[in-house]
């Protein structure tokens, strides 16, 4: 019997690993839930996975949480603020953890889920993209394995052989990632001037949260993958190639020496991902059904529009910089995509911003969480300037 803690329980990750874990209750037991400021579907959760302990991230909500819990005649322990999720991802409540807040919030759970040696089922990429090296180091210190839940990160993990310590020991010459090209595939830039956000978050395969609905739009999310790939498998930027794939049907691939191209198929459903990662070395029904190949017919790939989604070359010029260049990339993107989604700034000003933020801030290097946490606020306050610049001009024009 493994037991969870689900940090993001209410979101679109948490949703479909709480629908696995669900199919098989002799199997996994939810030891803690973790959200933002969503008491109510929080305290649904609670509910009916009764967990040990609920943490709600915001301390402004706690109190709302306590009452409706108590309304629900759930008994378990409340808490809330960042030591509470610290206290969420390390307790002796679990020996899981599936990092599943979005964005640079989740990174300290996330770290301190690794250095306690837990099972660290990692959603969360952009905490690997700004700390890479912090979170192998606490993996090692701590001795868990870390399983990637991202789909094209899990199928390249599933077409590796177990153990292998270097892509070279492996007989791997390169990484392909596949990407769906997203809502926007095959318009040039003069049709995405006047995107609104409900165009960007309708992705055409995945359902998925706001923020990495956008992502997918600008292909950002693939240059974070990209980031993410480098880590998880000690790839360079050189080795990793990204192909748009639209029917997200093949979620990535694995070339060897010999010629040989290893992928992982299925339906697009991230409980594929996350059941493989749940029941490692093991396989349990995720409740996904069977992709009819006849049916599906086509697989078709084309290479990036790197011109007009200029997301994706950032991040692999942000990954050869080296340094701090991917925590500037993370942090200026968090804060575009939040005053896009806002309507603070147009579709292609997301790009726009981290590019200025990344050609604006010298690069270094960061060595500690702390120094991690610096450049990404120095990169934050930088970005939000250049997004009162930027949605100043388009207001004028
Ligand atoms: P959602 O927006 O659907 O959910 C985000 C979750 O994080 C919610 O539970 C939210 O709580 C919580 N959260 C947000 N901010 C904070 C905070 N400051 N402190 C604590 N919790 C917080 O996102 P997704 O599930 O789509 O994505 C989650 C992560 O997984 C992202 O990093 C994404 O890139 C990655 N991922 C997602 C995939 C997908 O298919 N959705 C695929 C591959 C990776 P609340 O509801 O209270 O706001
Ligand atoms: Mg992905």
């Amino acid at each position: 019997m493994r037991s969870l803690a689900v940090l993001g329980a209410t979101g679109s990750i948490g949703a479909s690993t709480l629908d696995v874990v669900a199919r098989h209750p002799e199997r996994y037991r939810v030891g803690a839930l973790a959200a933002h400021r969503n008491v109510a579907a929080l305290a649904q959760l609670c509910a009916r996975f009764r967990p040990e302990l609920a943490v709600i991230a915001d301390p402004a909500c706690e109190a709302a949480l306590r009452a409706q819990l108590r309304a629900a005649g759930v008994d378990c322990c409340v808490a809330s603020g960042a030591a509470a999720l610290i206290e969420a991802a390390t307790g002796n409540h679990c020996d899981s953890v599936v990092a599943a807040i979005v964005g640079a919030a989740g990174l300290e759970s996330t770290l301190a889920a690794a250095r306690a040696g837990k099972r660290l089922l990692l959603a969360n990429k952009e905490a690997i993209v700004m700390a890479g090296p912090l979170l192998k180091a606490a993996l090692r210190q701590g001795g868990g394995e870390l399983l990637p839940l991202d789909s094209e990160h899990n199928a390249v993990f599933q077409c590796l052989p177990r153990g292998a310590a270097t892509l070279d020991a492996a007989g791997v010459r390169r990484i392909v990632l596949t990407a769906s090209g997203g809502p926007f595939r095959g318009r040039t830039r003069a049709q995405l001037t006047a995107i609104t956000p409900d165009q960007a978050c309708a992705h055409p395969n995945w359902r998925m949260g706001r923020k990495i609905s956008v992502d997918s739009a600008t292909l950002l999310n693939k240059g974070l993958e990209v980031i993410e790939a480098h880590h998880l498998f000690d790839a360079p930027a050189e080795r990793i190639e990204v192909v748009v794939h639209p029917q997200s049907l093949m979620h990535s691939l694995v070339e060897y020496v010999d010629g040989s191209l290893l992928a992982q198929l299925g339906l697009p459903d991230m409980r594929t991902a996350i059941a493989y990662a749940l029941a490692w070395p093991q396989r349990i029904n995720a409740g996904v059904g069977t992709l009819d190949l006849v049916a599906a017919a086509r697989l078709d790939f084309e290479r990036p529009d790197l011109d007009t989604f200029r997301g994706l070359r950032l991040a692999y010029d942000a990954l050869r910089a080296g340094g701090n260049a991917a925590i500037v990339l993370n942090a200026a993107n968090e804060e575009a995509v939040a005053a896009f989604l806002d309507g603070r700034l147009p579709f292609l000003g997301i790009a726009e911003t981290i590019e200025r933020c990344l050609a604006t801030l010298p690069n270094g290097t960061a060595s500690d969480l702390a120094s991690v946490l610096d450049v990404d606020l120095t990169a934050r306050r930088c970005a939000q300037r250049i997004i009162a610049a930027l949605s100043s001009c388009a207001a004028r024009s």
